[in-house]
């Protein structure tokens, strides 16, 4: 079969690979939806060799890139129970490997494995971007019928996140979340904070991105790069208190500083974008407000399934996300077009 690998410098092959067998304890999956994510690009602007360090996971060799999968099971391996995983399933694949049964494995959190994270697909381990992927059977997360594929690869990182980061800011629908960067984190959080009842304010410096967080239910638009003063902005659309919350999926260190400051005083502030740095001044910024400020990565297995059910229940349209749909033999094509930072998400359909 043929995966898409990240050769380093914005570079993509199409390159050969063994199609998967099961090992015991693994399942292989036929992947339908394998979605792009933000933290893609970091993989793929990486330098040679260096993607993974990208990320600040291991080493990589030539893996094959996406870790937002999402298909049908074909093959399940020795020693998987029924009730764990079967041919014809539906799932989603939670994209880490830990031991399986450290205290953070144990409740679903493999990437905060103890002996340190294994493998993340499509980073240090072979992920989405092919027609088939092997993944051991305790990573899987069940589709609901009511779900799309394309719905699926979403929840598997870009909405995943938006989600875990809501709840671990405990989001209520009384309050407005200040939502710093539109791609698809933001965009998602933006999406599910307003099916939760929340007012968003929405950051962009992308008009165009700003255009469907209006769309995604946000109430305040605000473009950073045409105004002056952002913290004020925000505080102006509050009353003069700051958001109750905040979320920054920019990565960029000025919106992290101002997504600290624009809170209220015993606001939250939650960081989910990856890499870089913020600089606070730590007794006006924080003490002297009693500000809390949250690291957010990713989601459990758990998280990952209880994101599924709201998002069928509510009905919440997470398609709507995905403005580019490609074929694999597209890839090049398709990262290109992502990595200017101005469109909706897209994914990869087999
Ligand atoms: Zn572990
Ligand atoms: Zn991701």
């Amino acid at each position: 079969m043929k995966g898409v690998v990240f050769t380093g410098d914005r570079q993509i092959e199409l390159r050969e690979f063994a199609d998967p067998t099961p090992g015991p304890g693994e399942v292989v999956l036929e992947i339908k939806a394998s979605g792009m994510c933000g933290s893609d690009l970091k993989l793929y602007r990486a330098a040679a060799g260096e993607a993974a360090k990208a990320l600040g996971i291991g080493e990589s060799g030539a893996v094959i890139a996406g870790h937002e999968p999402c298909g049908v099971v074909v093959a399940v391996g020795a020693g998987v129970s029924e009730r764990r995983a079967r041919v014809g399933q539906r799932v989603m694949v939670h994209h880490y490997r830990g031991c399986g049964v450290c205290p953070h494995c144990s409740t679903g959190w493999m990437q905060l494995c103890v002996d340190g994270v294994a493998e993340v697909y499509g980073v240090t381990g072979h992920g989405g971007h092919a027609p088939y992927m092997k993944a051991p059977a305790r990573t899987l997360v069940n589709l609901p019928d009511e779900l799309s594929f394309e719905t699926g690869a979403a929840i598997s990182c870009g909405t995943g996140t938006a989600w875990g980061a809501l709840q671990r800011l405990d989001l209520k629908g009384d309050q407005t979340i200040a939502i710093f960067g539109q791609g698809p984190v933001g965009l998602s959080a933006t999406q599910l904070a307003a099916a939760m009842g929340a007012r968003v304010i929405a950051l962009d410096v992308s008009d165009e991105r700003l255009a469907r967080a209006r769309e995604f239910g946000a109430d305040v638009l605000i473009n950073p790069a045409s105004v002056q003063d952002v913290v004020g902005a925000i505080r102006e659309a509050t009353h003069g208190l700051g958001a109750h919350a905040t979320l920054d999926a920019s990565s960029s260190a000025e919106a992290r500083r101002q997504s600290v400051q624009s809170v209220r005083t015993w606001g939250k502030a939650c960081f989910v974008g990856e890499g870089g740095h913020v600089t606070l001044d730590v007794s006006p910024d924080m003490l002297r407000r009693q500000v809390t400020i949250i690291g957010s990565w990713t989601f459990s297995t758990i998280g990952q399934a209880e994101c599924a059910t709201y998002v069928a229940d509510r009905r919440i349209d997470v398609d709507h996300l995905f403005t580019h749909r490609w074929k694999l033999d597209q890839a090049e094509e398709a990262y290109r077009l992502f990595d200017r930072q101005t469109t909706g998400k897209g994914v990869f359909l087999t």
